[in-house]
């Protein structure tokens, strides 16, 4: 098991891609702290579902773009389960809106969300590890509109195209600390996020048809990719950005 002992957060646990990865991760043995936003069914009962695997797991409820809920998850990380080894940056938002009608507000949200938390994050979690003298390894997840451009995403796409100069920069500046940094940019994968175009025939054969696999990916799908970045099997992989999209970039 690549994550035996290891002490993992994952933010957005509670559906989609979170979950999926978190699940992986409980299976190649590693203890999580869940955080999500709001109270959920789905966050809980992925508690008990890790908790059945013989794991330890702690659900913590705060929003990743305001800095107190931030320095609380890794508090109650450190305090319940010890020294956290990975942290896994999932939590973000998708909004879709012409680039002629976006306010301020609405770009603002989604930067804060996806990218300044990201930021606010790394820089407690590394600090921590630092004070710790330990080693450890983050996870950002990106888009694969960080390279490949959707109608109403003029916010949305630069906010993950960020994500990966984010990762290189704190990779440079950590390597030294031991901390590892790598960024995963998923492409079409089957989450309530993108449920309505999944659920629409035209839109589903439309995008499908530009994947080589031919398919949406599955969150744990997601999650074995991000097992293997946060693992010691990638002991000499830092400041990297991996396309996990069933082959719709390089199409
Ligand atoms: P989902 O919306 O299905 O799940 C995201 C989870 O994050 C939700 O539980 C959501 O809660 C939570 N969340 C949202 N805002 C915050 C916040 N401020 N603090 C803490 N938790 C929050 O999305 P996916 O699983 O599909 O996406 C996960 C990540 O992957 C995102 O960063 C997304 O941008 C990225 N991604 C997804 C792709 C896809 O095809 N699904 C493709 C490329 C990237 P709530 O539901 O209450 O808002």
């Amino acid at each position: 098991m690549k994550l035996q002992g290891k002490i993992a957060v994952v933010t957005g646990a509670g559906q989609g891609i979170g979950r999926g990865i978190a699940e992986i991760f409980a299976e190649q043995g590693a203890d999580l702290i869940l955080n999500d936003v709001v109270p959920s069914k789905g966050l809980e009962e992925l508690g008990d579902w890790i908790r059945g695997k013989g794991r330890r797991a702690v659900t913590v409820l705060g929003d990743v773009s305001l800095r107190s809920d931030v320095e609380q998850i890794f508090d109650r990380g450190w305090a319940d389960l010890g020294p956290v080894d990975i942290l896994v940056n999932n939590a973000g938002i998708e909004t879709i809106i012409p680039f002629l009608d976006l306010t301020d507000e609405q770009w603002q949200k989604v930067m804060d969300t996806n990218l300044k938390s990201q930021w606010m994050s790394c820089q407690s979690f590394c600090k921590r590890v630092i004070a710790d003298s330990r080693k450890a390894s983050i996870v950002n997840i990106g888009s694969i509109q960080a390279a490949r451009v959707l109608p109403g995403r003029t916010h949305y796409a630069p906010s993950k195209l960020a994500v990966e100069a984010l990762t290189r920069n704190i990779s440079a500046e950590m390597g030294s600390h031991g901390i590892r940094v790598n960024c995963v940019h998923p492409g079409l994968i089957d989450t309530p996020m993108i449920s309505w175009v999944l659920e629409s025939p035209n839109l589903r054969s439309q995008v499908v048809g530009q994947i080589s696999l031919g398919r949406p990916g599955l969150p744990r799908e997601i999650g074995s990719v991000v097992a293997f970045l946060a693992s010691e099997e990638a002991a000499y992989v830092t400041g990297q950005s991996l396309f996990a999209d069933g082959g719709w970039v390089g199409k």
